[in-house]
C-alpha cells in the first residue's frame, strides 16, 4: 500500500478483530485485566492507551510521514501537549499570525510559567534568524495563517532551525497532510485541530500531534498521558471516519474554491482577495513549490461603501458561523468573530478590517455557492440604491 489516497481509507492494518468488521472498533473500556500481578499489557487505562484513539493515532502518524501520533480532545490541547515539552527558561519563536487561540494559550499560561516567546513574521526569513537567541529551542507557525492565508516556507524555516539546533513545529490544520506534509520538508512535530478538515463535518472536537523524532513523541506521549486532555473512543472513531473521505473532500473543496475565487474576481463589490492560489504574490511562490494545492479559504474584502455585515447575513446557503474546514460553507466576519479578542490597535496591525470576510468553502455545488454570493451583492447594490432614492 504506497499510495497517499489508498493510506486514507486503509489506515495501518488491524489485527485484533474476531468477527471479520472492515472498521476498527470503538473500544468503550476504561480498564483492561491484568493476566496476573504484574504481567506487561498492552492496555491498562483509557487516558494511557486506548485501541480506537490509538488506530487514529497510527493513522495519522503513518499519513504525516512520522514515527507517532497522538489524538487529544482539542486542537488547542494537542498545543498544549506539545508546547509542555519546554521549560521555564526557554526561548520560541512563534508566527506573528497563528490562531487565536493559541495566542491566548502562550499569553495566558506559558508566559505565566516563565518561558519566553518572540512573535514575528515567519515569512520574513532574516526576522527569524534575528530573533534567534541563546535560550531558543523551538520555531512555532501556521504555514497558512488564518485570515490572510499568508504563507511560510517550512522547507526554508525548519532549515534555519536545523542550523541553530531547534525545533520546527507546524500547525498543518488549513492544508492537512493531503496538501503538505511539513515532516517532509524539513518540520519535527506537526499539529493539527482534526476539528477542521480532518474530522470535516463539524461533528467533533479534536487534535492531533506527530513527531518524527522517537525522543520527541515520547516527551510527547508523556505530557498527553500527565496532562490527560485525550480523545474519547467515540470521537477518534469520527476522526478515524472523517480522514477516510479526506482526499475527496479536499479535491472538491479546492475545485469550488478556485471557481468562487475567479467569481469574486470578476465582483466590483469586492476590493481584496486573499488566495495563495492567485498568481503573483510571494505566498503564491511558495504555495506553488511546497503544497499540492492552495487550501479551501478563501478571505475577502467588500468595498468600504457596502455594508459587509449586511451581506453575510443575506446569505442563505453558506452559513454564518467561525470554524472551518467542513462539509458546509462557513463564513464569518473575523473582526467581530473570530478575532474579536484583538485590540482595536491588534486588529489594524494584523490587516483585519471590518470589511473582511473569511469563507470556509464547502463541497456543495458550486453553482448554488456562486448563485448564493451573486444573490448577498446584488441585495448589497439594491440597498445602496434603496438608500440614495430615500435621501
Ligand atoms: C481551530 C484551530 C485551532 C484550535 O483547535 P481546536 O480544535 O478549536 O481546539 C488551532 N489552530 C488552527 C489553525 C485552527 O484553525
Amino acid at each position: 500500500m504506497t499510495e497517499f489516497d489508498t493510506k486514507l481509507v486503509h489506515g495501518k492494518p488491524q489485527h485484533d478483530n474476531n468477527t471479520g468488521a472492515v472498521n476498527v472498533p470503538i473500544y468503550n473500556s476504561s480498564t483492561y485485566i491484568y493476566p496476573k500481578v504484574g504481567a506487561k499489557v498492552d492496555y491498562d487505562y483509557e487516558r494511557s492507551g486506548n485501541p480506537t484513539r490509538n488506530y487514529l493515532e497510527e493513522q495519522v502518524a503513518l499519513l504525516e510521514n512520522g514515527v507517532r501520533g497522538f489524538a487529544f480532545s482539542s486542537g488547542i490541547a494537542a498545543i498544549h501537549a506539545v508546547l509542555s515539552i519546554f521549560k521555564a527558561g526557554d526561548h520560541i519563536i512563534i508566527g506573528k499570525e497563528i490562531y487565536g487561540g493559541t495566542f491566548r494559550l502562550v499569553n495566558e499560561f506559558f508566559k505565566r510559567w516563565d518561558l519566553k516567546f518572540t512573535e514575528v513574521d515567519t515569512q520574513n526569513l532574516e526576522e527569524v534568524e534575528q530573533a534567534i537567541q541563546p535560550n531558543t529551542k523551538a520555531i512555532y507557525f501556521e504555514s497558512f495563517t488564518n485570515p490572510l492565508l499568508k504563507v511560510t516556507s517550512v522547507k526554508d524555516v525548519s532549515k534555519i532551525a536545523k542550523q541553530h539546533g531547534l525545533l520546527t513545529i507546524v500547525d498543518n490544520t488549513f492544508l492537512t497532510p493531503y496538501l503538505q506534509r511539513p515532516l517532509d520538508l524539513g518540520a519535527d512535530v506537526v499539529i493539527h485541530s482534526a476539528t477542521k478538515y480532518l474530522s470535516g463535518h463539524s461533528d467533533v472536537c479534536a487534535g492531533v500531534a506527530v513527531a518524527k523524532d522517537p525522543k520527541i513523541a515520547e516527551k510527547i506521549y508523556f505530557n498527553q498521558n500527565s496532562i490527560g486532555a485525550v480523545l474519547s473512543p467515540e470521537d477518534s472513531n469520527l476522526v478515524r471516519r472523517g480522514i477516510q473521505t479526506l482526499g475527496v473532500r479536499m479535491d472538491r473543496h479546492l475545485s469550488n474554491a478556485a471557481k468562487i475565487v475567479k467569481f469574486l474576481q470578476s465582483r466590483p463589490e469586492v476590493s481584496k482577495i486573499y488566495y495563495p492560489g492567485i498568481e503573483g504574490s510571494l505566498d503564491h511562490e511558495i504555495a506553488e513549490d511546497e503544497t499540492n494545492g492552495y487550501g479551501g479559504i478563501v478571505s475577502f474584502e467588500i468595498r468600504d461603501d457596502f455594508d459587509a455585515t449586511k451581506f453575510v447575513e443575506g446569505l442563505r446557503i453558506i452559513q454564518l458561523a467561525v470554524s472551518l474546514g467542513a462539509v458546509e460553507s462557513l463564513v464569518e466576519v473575523p473582526y467581530k468573530m473570530s478575532h474579536a479578542e484583538l485590540s482595536e490597535k491588534d486588529l489594524k496591525a494584523a490587516g483585519i478590517s471590518h470589511q473582511l470576510l473569511r469563507l470556509s468553502v464547502g463541497i456543495e455545488d458550486p453553482k448554488d455557492l456562486i448563485s448564493d454570493l451573486a444573490c448577498g451583492f446584488e441585495q448589497l447594490l439594491a440597498n445602496k440604491i434603496v438608500l440614495r432614492l430615500s435621501k
